[in-house]
């Protein structure tokens, strides 16, 4: 398939229609409902979350959307509504402890082996589950010149195997960007892993372009790119396509998804998922509970509940198709995996 990017590479400058497609997400809550064919009664809420944290919709995933539904589950993910401004006790501001672990600027050390640099705290789509949505990305991000003691950190521990490059999104960077930091990060000897962290890959398939592709073929260390998806609905038409053009990479492809109620918390949605991925070269990796961030409590699945999603996930399909089911807990050695009590 010849995209439009690969067509206009020659005319544009490196990562133009991205950017563009980025820069044209839908942000006016107005917008987003008259694009779906919503009523207005859905406005008054939308715009006073949307204050809290900003809408913020890239085109290709609104045309994803059913119109005249306000059920959609890719809708609920980025819609601001009333819920959100409800306080429920236990949810708050940094649910997960990340504050804690900073061992330069932007550089997250959390578990043994592996590293976690913000490099940037924009992504192309704006969550409402997001944990990240309260976090103080000023005083935390890595970016802008900032990522010298990071990466002089990550230098200095022989005990960082793998880097994951996270946010935000890293992939709310240009190619240029991108490449300026693995070069910096090329003479790291006990560096072997890179991974990425990514929704921008779905949500904004156009960033998927050819200088990023080349980008992740030059790199000297295995590469895993973590993808980030919550429903089959969302892997259609040029999702699909950038999943293609992600597949000639060789990266080990991965998904992570949220537990969501409302969106996906059901067995057979899930199990759909993880066909869809599966037959899009992609296999499922965590289903996070999810994280207790101020505004998100509408979202909250029952652990018990999860537990049985995930019984007869196991029942129905191969045992690489059944994502791990963790938690985050401040403090722990790694993700806290959920099993059923014996
Ligand atoms: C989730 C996370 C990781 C990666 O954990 P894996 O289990 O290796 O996927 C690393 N660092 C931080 C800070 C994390 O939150
Ligand atoms: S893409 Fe990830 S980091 Fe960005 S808003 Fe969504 S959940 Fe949060």
């Amino acid at each position: 398939m010849i995209t439009a990017t690969s067509n206009t590479r020659h005319l544009n400058p490196p990562d133009s229609t991205w950017q563009q497609h980025f820069a044209e997400a839908i942000t006016d809550p107005a917008e987003l409902l008259c694009a779906l064919d919503l009523g207005s009664e859905w406005l008054a809420p939308a715009e006073a979350a949307a204050k809290l944290f900003p809408l913020r919709v890239p085109r290709s995933f609104v045309a994803r959307m059913r119109p005249r539904d306000p059920a959609d589950p890719l809708l609920r993910q980025v819609l601001p509504l009333g819920e959100e401004l409800i306080e429920t006790v236990g949810f708050g501001s940094d649910p997960i402890g990340e504050s804690g672990y900073q061992q330069a600027p932007g550089l997250l050390r959390k578990y043994s082996s592996r590293a976690l640099l913000v490099t940037t705290g924009a992504c192309a789509v704006h969550c409402r589950y997001c944990f990240r949505r309260e976090f103080p990305y000023e005083d935390q991000q890595a970016e802008t010149g900032r990522w010298r003691e990071a990466i002089a950190s990550v230098a200095a521990d022989p005990s960082i195997e793998e880097l994951i490059l996270s946010g935000g999104d890293p992939l709310s960077l240009s190619n240029a960007r991108l490449n300026a930091l693995t070069n910096s990060l090329k003479g790291i000897a006990h560096l072997n892993s890179l991974r990425l962290h990514s929704r921008n890959a779905i949500v904004l398939p156009s960033r998927i372009d050819a200088g990023f592709i080349d980008w992740v073929r030059s790199l000297p260390w295995r590469v895993t790119i973590v993808l980030h998806v919550n429903h089959a609905q969302e892997l259609q038409g040029d999702a699909l396509e950038a999943l293609a053009r992600l597949r000639t990479t060789g990266a080990l492809l991965l998904n992570q998804s949220v537990l969501l109620r409302g969106v996906n918390d059901d067995a057979a949605t899930l199990a759909t998922l993880s066909r869809t991925l599966h037959t899009h070269g992609v296999l499922p990796y965590y289903l996070h509970l999810l994280d207790r961030v101020r505004g998100s409590a509408h979202f909250e699945v029952r652990e018990s509940r999860a537990l049985e999603i995930i019984e007869s996930m196991t029942s129905a399909l191969p045992g690489y198709l059944v994502p791990k089911l963790v938690r985050e807990i401040p403090g722990a050695a790694s993700k806290t995996m959920i099993v059923a009590r014996a």
